[in-house]
């Protein structure tokens, strides 16, 4: 049998480093199924579909294919119809994109099955919103993992700074603070701990520190 960690909280709370890190540590593999979502986003971007026109993405829905796959140090790629867009889907834009699409229930539908078979068949930390509610409801480990919007605004802002981008902290934290909205106020699978999950505020603690908690935690309940 397999073991599934479901790792839930909001944008920028450091989920995808943090179950990163702690998967290769417990050599498991590392779901993160925002990229699906954002993929999907990229797809009605690229077809000048809007996200909130529930027919129109059914459609594109039916002409699109999205795939995981994994290399061997357990690195995660998405491909839309085949092609890698594992770099593409991040960008701000990307990401209020897919926070837009993911509200329309025949998207999270078309996701369900793709991520449930990932946990059939590997043990794996998934990373997401609605893993511990709705995805993996049997999952024996949830984990609901949070900061300050702050905090996670600092952190989203340090990381495209990095990468090159020309971004502003403002911005970042009104991203940050309309996206949870969005994740959390949708009819479909909102954001919320379940019921079951462990809390974990992530505000005061490093990077090791968070990844540390989480392994502890992994441990104690397998
Ligand atoms: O995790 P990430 O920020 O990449 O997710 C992008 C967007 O996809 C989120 O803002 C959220 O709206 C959506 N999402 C979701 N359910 C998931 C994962 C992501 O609705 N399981």
């Amino acid at each position: 049998m397999y073991i599934s960690v479901a790792l839930d909280g909001p944008a920028g709370a450091g989920k995808s480093t943090i179950a990163k890190r702690a998967a290769k540590e417990l050599d498991y593999i590392y779901v993160d199924t925002g990229a699906l979502y954002r993929t999907i986003g990229l797809a009605a971007s690229r077809k000048g579909v809007e996200p909130v026109a529930s027919k129109e993405v059914n459609n594109l829905l039916d002409e699109i294919k999205v795939d995981l796959t994994f290399n061997e140090n357990g690195d995660q790629a998405v491909l839309l119809n085949g092609e890698d867009v594992s770099g593409l889907i991040r960008t701000p834009e990307a990401s209020m994109m897919a926070s837009k699409i993911s509200a329309i229930p025949s998207v999270r539908a078309y996701l369900l099955d793709l991520q449930r078979n990932m946990a059939k068949t590997h043990n794996v930390i998934m990373d997401g919103r609605d893993i511990g509610t709705v995805v993996l409801p049997n999952a024996q480990i949830k984990i609901f993992l949070t900061a300050s919007p702050e905090a996670r605004a600092t952190r989203r802002y340090k990381e495209l700074c990095e990468k090159g981008m020309d971004v502003k902290y403002e911005d970042i934290l009104q991203d940050v603070i309309t996206r949870d909205y969005n994740d959390s106020h949708r009819e479909t699978a909102p954001l919320k701990p379940a019921d079951d999950s462990i809390l974990v505020d992530t505000t005061e603690l490093d990077f090791e520190q968070s990844v540390q908690k989480i392994i502890s935690i992994i441990k104690e309940n397998i």
